[in-house]
């Protein structure tokens, strides 16, 4: 079993498996966050998202040849540093910006935490997050975008146990996000492209909000279907 988020905190390779694992499901499921978004928005959000990770891959290979020669910082924060960067000057479309946002606010959470960071740092880098993409985004819960899962992770991460085990807190973040994602299936998008489609979004999730679910999800495991995310 690779190394998952532990007891004792998150750790460089920790967070280094998360990203990859997260890379591994978002190629695995791309297809139907593509169906969802020809739904409900102008079908490129799958195609956006794996473009990111697969930027992302690339990026963590040359940061562990990097740190095997010395060469950089062994930190947490590191790989989250490093996807921040590949969203935030290589990924298009309106959710590659918004996912740096939040990957740079996790990284820069996780650099500034007492050693090793845990719950508390994952709680106010994911606030932190949501409300960077807030004030980018301007969308509010029920809008129909990944604000509608974002926000209600980060309330279950603050209403953990600052000392709970990272992996707990990171697997009620899933599923807290999940629930948010599915209660967007009967909203009228207001924001991005698929605001544009008026009711043709109703009865549709928001593909956002399930990538999402998805980040916190494979935290645990990789997944291979939208079907595989976590329930309460
Ligand atoms: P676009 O809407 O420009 O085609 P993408 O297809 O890359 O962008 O991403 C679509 C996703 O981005 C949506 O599912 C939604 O979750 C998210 N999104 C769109 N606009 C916003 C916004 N203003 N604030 C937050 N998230 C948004
Ligand atoms: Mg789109």
């Amino acid at each position: 079993m690779s190394d998952q988020p532990g007891p004792q905190g998150l750790t460089h390779s920790g967070v280094m498996d998360w990203m990859t694992r997260f890379a591994a499901t978002v190629r695995s499921v791309e297809p139907e966050l593509t169906a969802l978004d020809q739904k409900a928005g102008d079908g490129d959000f799958g195609a956006n998202l794996v473009t990111g990770m697969d930027g992302v891959r690339r990026a963590l290979d040359a940061l562990a040849a990097s740190v095997g020669n010395g060469g950089s910082r062994r930190g947490p924060d590191a790989p989250l540093d490093a996807a921040a960067r590949v969203f935030l000057d290589d990924v298009g479309g309106t959710s590659g910006p918004l996912f740096g946002l939040l990957f740079q606010e996790l990284a820069d959470a996780l650099g500034m935490a007492a050693d090793p960071p845990g719950t508390a740092a994952l709680a106010l880098g994911t606030a932190a997050g949501a409300a960077a993409i807030q004030r980018v985004g301007e969308a509010e819960v029920g809008d129909k975008t990944m604000v509608d899962a974002l926000v209600p992770a980060a309330r279950a991460l603050a209403s953990c146990e600052p000392t709970a085990d990272p992996a707990h807190a990171l697997h009620v973040a899933a599923v807290a996000a999940h629930r948010g994602a599915r209660s967007t299936t009967d909203l009228r998008a207001r924001r991005g492209r698929a605001s544009y489609t008026g009711d043709h979004a109703r009865g549709v999730p928001d593909p956002g909000a399930l990538a999402v679910a998805l980040l916190f999800a494979s935290a645990h495991a990789e997944l291979t279907s939208l079907s595989r995310l976590p329930v309460a």
